[in-house]
């Protein structure tokens, strides 16, 4: 459920999350890390406060076994193989489960190991397992070797390796949004090849005859200064209406009470394999009951306009056509 008091916690704030968003799941993130070790420095991170991914319930094992998988391909194609480390606290509840995949990362295993116990383990039970005997940890995984260390100083310990290892300021490394919009480049472009498209959920909302059309800010790497509609990315395991009053809310702070789905149209794929992107939208109508949308940061304008004066605006190149679709008209 979404929050609406202000948290604290900067991985809570999904909003502001967003601009370092590489890809996401029904319950994780990956995300480009703000301070990077080395280049394509990625961070996979539970959505709910969970201590540590020890913490996680087995129902998401595969959820987030998939996602790293892909995240470690890509680095490793795109950087280098990254080492996988994580330092989990079963006792802190309000943190977010975070595994660092650090490209290049050499092999820590003789710094982390020295003077405390190492063992090696082999899946999510042992993980949990040893989690529970020792509360504190490091998960150091390279290629074929995963290992947890008993360290109740795990962060310290593990960001003096990597800095020893690597060099500190990562040299070179792209930076914050920089990176994140590389990072999301590549992966959008292994889903496309892979003939898989990223799902993305488009809202019109409508108020009498008029509908509203918002514009792109020109910090966004998709469409950029274009009127589109509310739209968003749908997470894998995540149902399109869900994500769609989701969007609404985010986008223009209308709560789902506040709009009611007036019709869904099926969902239209575009762009090609070959193009290196490959989208399918889900397509919504909502009609607006009450309250005033609101712009957030990834818009800088707002018009409610009668269907026909859509042409009128420079909108992304689909959305005349979705809007056809969406009002039935000719
Ligand atoms: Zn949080």
């Amino acid at each position: 459920m979404a929050n609406h008091s202000p948290s604290p916690c900067p991985l809570c704030r999904h909003e502001e999350l967003e601009p370092q968003l590489v890809a996401e799941t029904a319950h994780f993130l990956l995300l480009a890390a703000s301070e990077p070790l080395a280049e394509g420095h990625l961070l996979l991170a539970s959505r709910a406060h969970q201590p540590c991914l020890a913490a996680l319930p087995p129902a998401v094992d595969a959820e987030l076994l998939h996602l790293k998988q892909r995240a470690l391909a890509m680095l490793a194609e795109a950087c280098a193989r990254p080492g996988l480390l994580e330092w989990g606290d079963l006792d802190s509840p309000s943190a977010h489960a975070t595994l660092h995949a650090v490209p290049g990362a050499p092999d820590l295993l003789p710094d982390l190991g020295r003077g405390r116990a190492v063992v090696p383990v082999d899946g999510p039970e042992q993980v949990r397992a040893e989690a529970r005997r020792w509360r504190r940890y490091v998960y150091w995984e390279l290629g074929e070797a995963r290992v947890m260390v008993c360290e109740a100083g795990g962060e310290a310990l593990v960001h003096d390796c990597l800095r020893q290892a690597l060099g500190s300021p990562a040299p070179a490394a792209r930076q914050g949004q920089a990176a994140a919009r590389w990072l999301r480049g590549l992966w959008q472009r292994r889903m496309a090849a892979a003939g898989e498209a990223m799902q993305v959920v488009t809202c019109l909302l409508r108020r009498g005859e008029r509908v509203c059309l918002l514009r792109r800010s020109p910090e966004l790497d998709s469409a950029p200064n274009k009127w589109h509609g509310v739209s968003g990315y749908l997470p894998e395991g995540v149902e399109p209406l869900e994500q769609a009053l989701r969007e609404i809310e985010q986008e223009t702070g209308l709560r789902p009470g506040q709009v009611r789905l007036a019709c869904a149209a099926p969902a239209v794929t575009l762009g090609s394999p070959a193009l290196g992107r490959l989208w399918q939208i889900h397509p919504f109508l909502f009609d607006l009951l009450e309250g005033e949308p609101r712009l957030n940061w990834e818009h800088t304008d707002l018009a409610w306009v009668l269907p026909e004066q859509v042409a009128r605006y420079d909108c992304v190149t689909w959305l005349a056509e979705l809007v056809r679709m969406l009002l039935g008209q000719p």
